[in-house]
C-alpha cells in the first residue's frame, strides 16, 4: 500500500511536476516567496456566531487564517493538499496558523486543546496522512499552551463532501463523529476547544464534530482552519 502511493505520487510528481499554485514558478507547490508574502497577512478576527446566522449552531465561532475569496491561489493549494497528497503543503500551513495565532488575545493564558477532524480509516489509507492531524502537529510544535488531543474518532465512512450542497452535507455526515472512548481527559475550564481542518466550506463538519463535543461537557469549541469559503 506505501509502495504503491509512493509509486503514485511519484508518477504524478513526474508527469505534472510540482507548480507553485499561486506564481506558477516550478518546484514547490506553494514556493517560499508566496508563502512569505501569504504570512505577512493578519490573521482574520474569530468569525463568531450571531443569533442571525443559521449555520452555526453549535460552533462558538471560526478562526481562519486566509480568505478563499481574497486568495483565490488557496483554493488550489487545499485542492493540491487533498487530492495529490502533498503533505509539506499541511506543514506549510500548519506554520502559518501557528505564527499567526500567536497574536490572538483570545488565547492568551489559555491552555488550548486541539482536536483534529478525523478522517475515516478508508480514507487515511488511500491518502497516507489526515491533513487536520500534521497542521495540528505543527501548531503543537511551535507554540507552548497547546495540545494534541484526539476526542474524536469517525465512526462512519461517508462520501465524498465536495460535490453535495449544504443541506445534504449536512445529511451525509449524520452520526459520521462520535467521542473517542480510548482517549481519557479531564475537562477544565481554563480550556479553549479548537476544531482543526484544512478549509471550512459550508461548515457541516465543524458542526456536526462540535455538536458532539458540546454533548460531551465541552462548552466552548471554536474552528481553527487555514482558510474559509462560505460567504
Ligand atoms: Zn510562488
Amino acid at each position: 500500500m506505501r509502495f504503491l502511493k509512493t509509486l503514485k505520487a511519484f508518477i504524478l510528481n513526474t508527469l505534472f511536476p510540482p507548480v507553485c499554485v499561486s506564481c506558477k514558478k516550478e518546484g514547490e507547490f506553494l514556493c517560499m516567496e508566496c508563502l512569505k508574502k501569504l504570512n505577512k497577512k493578519k490573521i482574520n478576527p474569530v468569525y463568531r456566531r450571531t443569533e442571525k446566522d443559521p449555520d452555526f449552531h453549535h460552533l462558538d465561532g471560526l478562526i481562519y487564517a486566509l480568505d478563499y475569496a481574497k486568495n483565490p491561489q488557496i483554493k488550489a493549494a487545499i485542492k493540491q493538499l487533498k487530492y495529490r497528497f502533498t503533505k509539506e503543503l499541511a506543514e506549510h500551513f500548519g506554520r502559518l496558523i501557528a505564527e499567526k495565532l500567536e497574536e490572538l488575545n483570545m488565547i492568551k493564558g489559555k491552555q488550548i486543546i486541539l482536536i483534529p477532524v478525523p478522517l475515516h480509516k478508508k480514507r487515511l489509507n488511500y491518502r497516507g496522512f489526515n491533513q487536520a492531524k500534521v497542521i495540528a502537529q505543527e501548531i503543537e510544535d511551535k507554540l507552548s499552551n497547546i495540545t494534541i488531543l484526539n476526542l474524536l474518532e469517525r465512526i462512519r465512512h461517508t462520501s465524498q463532501q465536495a460535490k453535495l450542497n449544504k443541506k445534504e452535507r449536512h445529511e451525509n455526515l449524520k452520526d459520521a463523529f462520535s467521542m473517542n472512548k480510548k482517549c481519557v481527559h479531564k475537562y477544565s475550564s481554563n480550556n479553549l476547544y479548537f476544531l482543526v481542518d484544512d478549509v471550512c466550506t459550508t461548515g457541516s463538519t465543524l458542526e456536526n464534530c462540535a455538536e458532539v463535543l458540546k454533548k460531551n461537557r465541552i462548552t466552548k469549541v471554536y474552528g481553527l482552519v487555514v482558510a474559509r469559503a462560505f460567504k
